[in-house]
């Protein structure tokens, strides 16, 4: 049997879902329900390296960053993403060694606190496109203009934050992923995209800036030579149309189709075009199968029978 292992990312939408507070309980109800087919997997003997992201989950840092600002220092946007891989790898493992534990499984599981290098000559530095944490009002966005931060007003919400969204070039971490792997721990890495480094002088260093979490876990896929990699999010599989009432589910997409659809603005930035481009830089360089579908389709859609597969 192949036993190269399987990357699976989980997307933070999974874990806070719309219209949740966020309660720590419900988020454990989430990942403890992500985490059950995963355990069956991995009983099966199945090798996995688990990534996530952490959209709802750092806008909820940040917005506690501002209501406490009078009284404990705000952090940086980069140790806002270090919190958020701490808390969400440390709920994903104990789920995780939980879920193997009723099933009779014994692995260790760790998390890896990721560093990300980006290239601090990235366009995204000079045209910030991604909003992130909470909307506020007019004048205290002027207040955060002169202090320097990109704002944007949304229509009928007030104003956001926009952060860069650079390019992940290379994961600090890696020799200390691909050693877990060859020890059989499952590495839970990279999450939330990373956080944001760049290399000044022979040294690293934070960065204000949030790298995608689909795009960094593509990184990881073709730096470790997998051939699957698969992506959990909240809907069952790629539309076309999807948009409009007459959406249609792929089964399955080629890299040609995916980029035709691509260009065509059928995957929006910021959502299901950066999974699709991190698909097609996955299969463009050796992968051979990524998947898009639901938690708790995960079994099914190895299987062929839900979610959209794309191919070379
Ligand atoms: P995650 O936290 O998993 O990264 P995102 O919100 O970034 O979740 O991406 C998933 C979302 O992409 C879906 O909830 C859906 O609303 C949206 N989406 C946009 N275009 C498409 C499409 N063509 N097919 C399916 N979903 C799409
Ligand atoms: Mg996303």
């Amino acid at each position: 049997m192949d036993n190269t292992p399987i990357l699976i990312a989980l997307g933070g939408n999974a874990l806070i879902l719309s219209g949740e507070k966020g309660y720590i309980e419900e988020q454990f109800i989430h990942t403890a329900a992500c985490m059950k087919p995963i355990a069956k997997l991995i009983s099966q003997g199945l090798k996995v390296i688990l990534t996530h992201g952490n959209g709802p989950i750092v806008g909820n840092i940040l917005l506690r960053n501002e209501c406490a600002k009078n009284y404990i220092p705000p952090m940086p946007l980069y140790i806002c993403v270090a919190d958020s891989q701490g808390g969400i790898g440390a709920m994903t493992a104990e789920s995780l060694n939980n879920e193997l534990k009723k099933i009779g499984t014994n692995k260790t599981v760790s998390t890896v606190i990721t560093h990300i290098l980006v290239d601090k000559d990235d366009p995204a530095f000079q045209n910030p496109t991604k909003p992130i944490g909470p909307y506020y009002s007019a004048g205290d966005a002027g207040l955060y203009i002169k202090q320097g931060w990109n704002m944007k007003k949304i229509p009928e919400r007030g104003w956001r934050r926009l952060v860069p969204s650079p390019k992940p070039k290379k994961i600090v971490e890696l020799e200390a992923i691909k050693t877990l792997i060859e020890r059989d721990i499952i590495p839970i890495a990279s999450g939330g995209g990373g956080i944001p480094v760049i290399e000044e002088d022979g040294v690293i260093k934070g960065i204000d800036a949030v790298i995608d979490k689909d795009l960094s876990a593509s990184l990881l896929a073709r730096e470790l030579s997998l051939k699957k990699f698969i992506i959990l999010t909240d809907v069952d599989g790629v539309y076309l149309n999807w948009e409009s009432d007459d959406r249609k589910k792929l089964e399955i997409l080629t890299v040609k189709d995916a980029e035709k659809y691509l260009a065509g603005g059928h995957f929006p930035a910021g959502s299901m075009g950066p999974k699709i481009e991190a698909a097609i830089e996955f299969l463009k360089s050796g992968g051979q199968e990524v998947i898009i579908s639901k938690p708790e389709d995960l079994i099914a859609a190895i299987a062929g029978k839900r979610g959209t597969k794309i191919v070379p």
